[in-house]
């Protein structure tokens, strides 16, 4: 049922097609000789289809899922490189109007300790955020009236106002309610990275069982719609997700493929992020996780994402242990939280003990920035800080330039470098210090030489002895 009177995005469609996705995971056999053309496909850098990605769900032989696995880690590395993007949340407020089941916010838990930051409040958790290091933060909210457009907007510019020394945030992501059309333009003029909104479950019937009949989240249509209006006004940097544990999970990853899709298919371009977080306890919350994809499962679902939305980054939260988020950055994740605190206020007021009444769920990989960046060093990769892209407004349609021969080398490994190299002089243990410089220096042998390679060296060498910041290409 609709309860939404507002306007959707034109020629607004319901493009989740249940009984063909059915259809599909019913009568789909994983053929290893179809999957590997498919796989072949994907490392030519091609969008699967729903037809394509079925397949690859469909593969039970064991000896085909580890080809399924050593295809997903070739892409990541052939379109991503080493490099992991390093990001934070920052929750903004707590009051929400939805009675999610699954949330620690919804209305009716009566446990939910409320709160929204002043504005203050917010200055000093993003100065806190930048003492660690951070470049990238998501501003995350509840669903209330309080939390408008001009609001969200007015924390953006807070936010991007504050600077603690050589610190600032470079890039603000949103995670909140679907808006209008009018709404989404409002947070864009406010200078945001990117969108984020989780259809939670793209099954139907799921959908109305986790968010009851009249609240404003029951309206399935509102929110699948949301991020094509946020499209037609420009807002074309979107990133979509599913909740896993909602329902069966490879039913999810033909949502989130539809929903890629339909994005690419209308407006010229795919989301720019996709998340899959699992369902995590939260205070006031039972419900049932047995459709919950174990870690085998969810590494399954991350390598066919991977393969199938070659050219999408790929979000683990924290909401993952470091173990498991260690796994899936083989296979194809790109981004990752670090330094994650969840309670409201959480980055000055409480220790490291998680309080399940002042946060949304628990998290599994709760270690500092510091400690992230220095494993991710010693594991061979290049922990990345970059805002270059959406800043020069390579973004939506023109990042689809991110599939140009030769862009990773020329643009995205010396833009990690420099930020690197920021967090190792300003932030830096000793550890991870010693780790980075080694890292860089490593880099650098493998750089063919010439003038890309005279002017990175020169741009570090001015971060690492003067106070020179943000350079980029
Ligand atoms: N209120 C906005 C909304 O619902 O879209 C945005 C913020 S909500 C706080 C962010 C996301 O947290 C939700 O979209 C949901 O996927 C996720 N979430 C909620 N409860 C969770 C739980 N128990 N475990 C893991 N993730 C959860
Ligand atoms: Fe509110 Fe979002 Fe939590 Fe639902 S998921 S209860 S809308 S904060």
């Amino acid at each position: 049922m609709s309860i939404t009177t507002q306007r959707l995005s034109e020629n607004a469609v319901d493009f989740i097609d249940e009984a063909h996705i059915n259809d599909l995971l019913d009568n789909t056999q994983g053929d290893v000789v179809r999957v590997r053309e498919i796989i072949a496909k994907s490392l030519s850098k091609q969008a699967l289809s729903l037809d394509e990605t079925a397949e690859l769900l469909a593969a039970e032989d064991p000896a085909v899922i580890e080809e399924i696995y050593e295809a997903a880690r070739s892409l990541k590395r052939e379109v991503y490189g080493n490099r992991i993007v390093l990001f934070a949340p920052l929750y903004v407020g707590s009051y929400c109007i939805n009675d999610c089941r699954y949330c620690g916010f919804k209305r009716s838990n009566p446990d939910a300790i409320r709160r929204t930051l002043t504005m203050d409040e917010v200055r000093a958790q993003v100065k806190v955020m930048e003492d660690m290091g951070h470049k990238r933060l998501i501003l995350v909210f509840g669903e209330h009236p309080w939390y408008g457009p001009e609001y969200i907007a007015n924390v953006v510019r807070t936010v991007y106002d504050v600077q603690s020394g050589h610190g600032e945030i470079r890039r603000a992501n949103i995670n909140a309610a679907p808006l209008d059309h009018d709404g989404f333009k409002i947070v864009k003029e406010s200078g945001i990275g990117t969108y984020q909104i989780f259809q939670e479950t793209y099954h139907h019937k799921s959908y109305a069982a986790m968010h009851p009949p009249m609240t404003r989240k029951s309206d399935y249509l509102w929110r699948l719609d949301a991020l094509s209006r946020a499209m037609e006004v420009g807002q074309d940097d979107v990133g979509i997700g599913a909740l896993f544990g909602l329902a069966p999970w490879k039913f999810e990853v033909m949502g989130l493929v539809a929903h890629s899709l339909h994005l690419q298919n209308r407006y010229g371009c795919g989301p720019h992020t996709i998340s899959f977080p699992r369902l995590k306890p939260a205070s006031g919350v039972k419900i049932n996780t047995r459709l919950a994809p174990d870690d085998e499962m969810f590494k399954r679902l991350v390598a066919v994402l991977r393969l199938a939305v070659p050219y999408t980054g790929l979000i683990c939260t924290a909401r993952e242990s470091a173990q498991v988020r260690r796994e899936v950055m083989a296979f194809g994740v790109s981004q990752i939280d670090a330094g994650t605190r969840i309670e409201l206020g959480g980055y000055t007021e409480v220790g490291d003990s998680q309080c399940l009444e002042k946060e949304q769920f628990t998290i599994g990989d709760a270690r500092s920035l510091d400690e992230v960046m220095g494993e991710l060093l010693r594991d061979g990769y290049i922990p990345s800080f970059c805002t270059a892209c959406y800043r020069l407004g390579r973004t939506g349609e023109h990042f689809m330039e991110f599939a140009i021969p030769g862009f990773i080398k020329r643009f995205c490994t010396p833009n990690a470098l420099t930020t690197l190299m920021e967090y190792l002089v300003d932030y830096a243990g000793p550890e991870t210090l010693a780790a980075g410089e080694i890292a860089i220096n490593a880099e650098l042998a493998r750089m063919p030489d010439g003038s890309g390679k005279t002017d990175l060296i020169e741009r570090l060498n001015r971060i690492r002895t003067q106070d020179d910041r943000d350079l980029y290409v």
